[in-house]
């Protein structure tokens, strides 16, 4: 047992530096809510925001907010302000598109940039869309290029000449492990292959530095650490470096160097605008940019920091209080090797986190046994850690998961 009370963890509630920013989001009174990794809260200047978006300037201004309200640039204005986040330069992030998109976009950018070599690779049991799309992408590509995953452990000693690209998760969606961005991009380079980073359990979560590792290209998602809503836009970084040989393989007319001359031919833009095709969605980029401000005010610093003690708390409460029920920890002990989110497995996974939703607990579930717990420090308090670890002991001791209703699958899982 620990010696930990609730009362200790509203003690540290009340010294929390960010204690306040969790009244700047909209959370349902009873739920304790530990699935922010997978979709994020909704801040309540989103409501506001959106709504002036829509009756002021939409309504209002019509076509004229393109540029009265800056409209035209949003997805760049919106990029650089992410760019902080990721230690990027303003001017090599945009917010465009789904996250599935954009790595397609950059995998066939990067496959253009290395005619010499052929093959991408990957970690096997990444997420699956990162692997899905870069098979579809070395399919169109053709010409020989091929796709290879490896297991984690084997990943670095497979980099070869014959490397184009590597495309990886900076922190894993199922075990939360981070990967050494710098090390790994420099052992890529090293034999000339290129690397794309999958940051949307990164971004919002820990600090990243894109340009201190010398990556090169990376995407992520807007509707999870970011707090952009159900379908946020994601956003996308290349590298300066890269800006004038890199090709955007939807060649469309808002990445045209002068798009309202309506000339015939495509003529790349010169700067990461060039990775634009159509029109964003300005009413998803405005809510994406509350979210983004709000973590931008809050520091990824005094997030990551709330970060590791809650996880520290929450695995010391669980294999403390909930020994014995066969949980074991999937994700690294170490908190510096670690994201924002803590996983288990446990063989009935599926019905334990069932039950715990119905208790008001909310992580996920991702096959075959992992129950991930994310821990999203705006509004996340340790009372909350607390709570959800003797929902979880209740569930696991009275064995009420053991009730078919638990069991019944379907539906999504996102
Ligand atoms: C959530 C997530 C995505 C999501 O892709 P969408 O195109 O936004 O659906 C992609 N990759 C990783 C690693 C993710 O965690």
């Amino acid at each position: 047992m620990t010696d930990v009370s609730i009362d200790t963890a509203r003690d540290w509630d009340h010294s929390d530096v960010l204690r306040h920013f969790r009244e700047r989001f909209a959370l349902p009174a009873k739920v304790v809510y530990l699935d922010g990794n997978s979709l994020g809260a909704l801040p309540r200047d989103t409501a506001l925001r959106v709504s002036r978006v829509v009756n002021q300037e939409w309504g209002g201004d019509l076509i004229r907010g393109w540029t009265v309200h800056d409209w035209y640039n949003a997805a760049l204005t919106v990029g650089a302000k992410v760019a902080k986040l990721v230690g990027a330069a303003d001017d090599e992030v945009i917010v465009t598109d789904s996250t599935s998109v954009n790595l397609f976009r950059l995998i066939f950018a990067a496959l253009q940039m290395q005619p010499q070599k052929s093959e991408i690779l990957c970690e096997a049991g990444d997420f699956p869309t990162d692997l899905y799309v870069c098979q579809g992408a070395s399919a169109a590509y053709g010409r020989g290029r091929t796709f290879k995953m490896v297991p984690r452990d084997r990943l670095l000693a497979s980099i070869d000449d014959n490397t184009a690209l590597v495309l990886l998760s900076h922190v894993h969606y199922r075990t939360s492990e981070i990967y050494d961005m710098h090390a790994v991009t420099e052992a890529a380079h090293r034999a000339g292959a290129l690397v794309l980073w999958d940051l949307s359990h990164s971004t919002g979560a820990i600090p990243v530095a894109l340009n201190r590792a010398g990556a090169d290209f990376a995407v992520g998602c807007g509707y999870k650490y970011l707090n952009g809503g159900p379908g946020a836009p994601a956003y996308l970084y290349v590298a300066q470096r890269h800006h004038s040989r890199a090709a955007n393989s939807i060649s469309g007319w808002l990445g045209h160097a002068r798009p309202f001359d309506f000339v015939d031919n495509y003529e790349p833009a010169a700067g990461i605008r060039r990775f634009l095709s159509g029109s964003c969605s300005i009413i998803a980029c405005r809510a994406l940019e509350v979210g983004v401000d709000l973590m931008l005010e809050a520091g990824i610093d005094r997030v990551r920091e709330k970060s590791r003690r809650l996880s520290e708390f929450f695995i010391q409460l669980v294999e403390s209080e909930c020994s014995g029920y066969g949980l074991k920890l999937v994700s690294p002990r170490h908190a510096d090797c670690r994201g924002s989110q803590v996983s288990f497995s446990h063989p009935r996974g599926f019905q334990i986190m069932q039950a715990l939703i119905s208790e008001f607990v909310i992580g996920d579930f991702r096959a075959p046994d992992v129950m991930r717990f994310g821990f999203t420090p705006l509004y996340t308090r340790f009372e909350d850690v607390f709570t959800a670890v003797a929902r979880l002991r209740t569930i696991l001791d009275d064995e009420r998961w053991k009730d078919p209703v638990y069991a019944v699958r379907g539906g999504v899982v996102t």
